[in-house]
């Protein structure tokens, strides 16, 4: 990965930054996540520029601390015992609009703004490309750890690069979308080899002209039968929005971290097997090297009957099997066990190994 020169030098040449904060101890982790769970931090401390973040790498290293790097605590199940090092909370914020040749425009978004928030910014200035990706919870820095996705879109397709600062070289520097390695909903950020980033600030490349993706059946659907003639960016970003408020669970009401599993990507044979045994199977091909990408939910719902399941206060949420709910006081240990209960049965049903999208933090 290149190095950023220009901000290596600024790192190393200012003094320490008079704002720093020690960490604070013994910080509850469930106030920070979507889920209302997780144990204690030993260490906790919120990092708004280049300098903190600094700052906190050298205290966790001087303390031989392991460190985890948190957003908006929204694709997290955090252990009930809490995290035994460094919590860093990614507070960085800013947003930049740069031109560029013909219609395309260069946005620099700060890992800590609200992911929902930016693309709002973004929308109302015309920009197209990230529409689709509306009212997707988190911080704008780990939009790309997992790719995210939505509604026919993935990040991964406006960004152009990623600056990160590497905890073992003390370096900003810039990842290219290649050195990212997206794949569905994984990229080197999730791999041993790129644990040693922190996302800093995104690039995106996007466009001032409307060019809308409406290829999604949910979105399709709404525009026939709302009879929607206005198809501006705003307007796939209403859409969106009215659609994710109807069929996820209100943040505000539940615990949750949104889909719990990936769907499942499998060999186009092992599909044509699955599908002579289950009549309605549903799979969508396009997914790499021709391999069928097959709805998790339907298996949960369909053959588990997992839809509105509930074990004490860990659940299923009642429109979506694939969301698990912490209805109250629901421990990680509670979330845990209902996941695994779910997995074995795909595997019973399907011989299918259901793959977490959720950062499991034990
Ligand atoms: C109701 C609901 C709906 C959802 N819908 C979708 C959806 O449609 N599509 C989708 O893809 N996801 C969805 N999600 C999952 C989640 O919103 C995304 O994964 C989001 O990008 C997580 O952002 P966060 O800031 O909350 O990350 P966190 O939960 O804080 O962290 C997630 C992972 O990223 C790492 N990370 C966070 N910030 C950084 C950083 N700056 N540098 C390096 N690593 C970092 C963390 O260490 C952790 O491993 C949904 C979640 C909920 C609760």
């Amino acid at each position: 990965m290149a190095a950023l020169t220009f901000y290596i030098c600024y790192i190393g040449a200012r003094p320490i930054n008079r704002s720093w904060m020690q960490p604070q101890e013994h910080i509850l982790l469930k106030d920070f996540t979507t889920f209302r769970i997780g144990g204690p931090a030993r260490y906790f401390v919120a990092v708004k520029n280049t300098e903190e973040l600094r700052e906190a790498i050298q205290f966790a290293h001087s303390k031989q601390l392991p460190i985890f790097v948190l957003g908006g605590g929204s694709n997290v199940l955090i252990s009930d015992k809490g995290f035994p090092g460094l919590v860093i909370k990614i507070e960085i914020k800013g947003i930049e609009y740069k031109e560029r040749e013909g219609e395309d425009v260069e946005v620099i978004v700060g890992a800590g703004e609200n992911w929902d928030d930016a693309v709002g910014h973004i929308v109302s200035r015309g920009l197209s490309g990230l529409e689709n990706l509306s009212l997707i919870p988190g911080s704008v820095g780990a939009a790309p750890v997992q790719n995210i996705g939505a509604y026919g879109a993935e990040v991964k397709d406006t960004i152009s690069w990623v600056e990160v600062f590497n905890t073992e070289t003390y370096t900003l520097e810039q990842c290219s979308k290649e050195q990212c390695q997206f794949d569905y909903r994984d990229s080197i950020f999730k791999k041993p080899e790129g644990k040693k980033y922190v996302i800093t600030r995104v690039g995106f490349k996007l466009s001032k002209k409307p060019n809308v993706n409406i290829t999604y059946k949910d979105i399709s659907n709404y525009i026939s039968e709302h009879k929607v003639e206005d198809l501006s960016i705003q307007k796939i970003r209403d859409i969106v929005i009215e659609i994710r408020t109807k069929k996820l669970p209100n943040l505000k009401e539940y615990g949750t971290a949104g889909s719990f599993f990936k769907n499942p990507v499998v060999l186009k044979e092992q599909y044509d097997e699955l599908v002579k045994k289950y009549s309605g199977l549903p799979g969508f091909t396009g997914a790499s090297h021709g391999d069928v990408k097959i709805p998790a939910a339907w298996i949960l719902d369909t053959l588990c009957n997992f839809k509105g399941y509930r074990d004490g206060d860990a659940g299923v949420y009642k429109n979506q099997a694939l969301v698990l709910v912490n209805f109250g006081s629901a421990t990680a240990e509670d979330i845990s066990s209902l996941s695994e209960k779910m997995i074995a049965c795909v595997k019973e049903k399907t011989s299918i190994t259901l793959e977490k999208e959720v950062q499991i933090i034990f």
